[in-house]
C-alpha cells in the first residue's frame, strides 16, 4: 500500500539545503560565464581565476598562495601559471617582503584580459543590483555569516574580509544601528560596506580573527 505523504510539501529539502543548492546554481552560471570568456581567449578557467585574483594584488602574490585560494595542487597552479607566463600575462619576479622569494604579477596584457573577465559576469552583478537596497544588505549580511561558519573549518581559503583584517574592531558601539568599526579610515562601519576582498586588508591574529567572526555570526 503506497503511503501518502502527510502534506503536499513533505518532500521539500530543508531551507539549508535550497540555500545550498541555490548558491550551486548561481556559482554554475557565473562559472559558465567564465568558461565562454575562457574560451574566447584561448584560457582555461584555473587561469582566467589566476588572473582575476592577481589583478586586485598588484603587489604579488605566491603560487602556493594562488593554490590554496583556488583549492587546487600545488602542481595545477604552476602548470597554469606556467602558461599564462608563456602568454605574457602574468610575469614571474621578486617578492616585495622578501627578496629571496618569487612572487606573481600581472602584465600589462594580463591586466586587460583581467578587465575584460568582469563584463564577462557582470550579469550576474546586474541581477544584484536590481533587488531592492535593503535586500541586498539582508543577503549580503547572510552571506557573510554563513562564510563566517565556514570560516571554523579549515576548508574555507582566507578572505580579505573585514573580519580577518587587524583594522576590524567587531562591536566597537554595541546595540547601534552600525556596531562595527574600521580603525583604518577611524570610521563606523556599516554591514552595507563591510568588505569581502578590501585592498587594505591586514591580517589579524589568529585569535582576533575568530573572536571577530564569531562576534559578527
Ligand atoms: S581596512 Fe578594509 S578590511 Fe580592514 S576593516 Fe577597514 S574596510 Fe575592512
Amino acid at each position: 500500500m503506497d503511503i501518502k505523504p502527510e502534506t503536499p510539501w513533505d518532500g521539500t529539502p530543508d531551507v539549508s539545503a535550497r540555500i545550498i543548492t541555490a548558491i550551486s546554481r548561481i556559482a554554475s552560471v557565473m562559472r559558465s560565464g567564465v568558461w565562454e570568456f575562457a574560451t574566447s581567449e584561448n584560457l582555461n578557467p584555473a587561469q582566467v581565476d589566476i588572473l582575476q585574483l592577481l589583478h586586485a594584488r598588484p603587489k604579488g602574490v605566491r603560487l602556493s598562495w594562488v593554490a590554496a585560494q583556488l583549492s587546487i595542487s600545488a602542481a595545477s597552479a604552476s602548470d597554469s601559471v606556467a602558461s599564462l607566463v608563456s602568454k605574457g600575462l602574468v610575469r614571474k619576479a621578486r617578492a616585495e617582503d622578501d627578496g629571496r622569494a618569487t612572487a606573481l604579477f600581472l602584465t600589462a596584457a594580463g591586466t586587460a584580459v583581467a578587465v575584460r573577465i568582469g563584463s564577462a559576469v557582470s550579469f550576474a552583478d546586474d541581477a544584484a543590483a536590481a533587488l531592492p537596497p535593503a535586500l541586498q544588505v539582508q543577503m549580503l549580511t547572510g552571506l557573510l555569516k554563513l562564510i563566517a561558519e565556514l570560516q571554523t573549518s579549515e576548508r574555507f581559503p582566507a578572505l580579505r574580509a573585514c573580519p580577518s583584517c587587524r583594522h576590524f574592531e567587531a562591536n566597537k558601539y554595541p546595540g547601534a544601528a552600525t556596531p562595527h568599526h574600521c580603525a583604518l579610515v577611524n570610521a563606523p562601519l556599516p554591514i552595507a560596506f563591510i568588505r569581502i576582498d578590501c585592498a587594505e586588508h591586514e591580517e589579524a591574529d589568529l585569535a582576533t580573527q575568530q573572536r571577530n567572526w564569531a562576534q559578527f555570526a
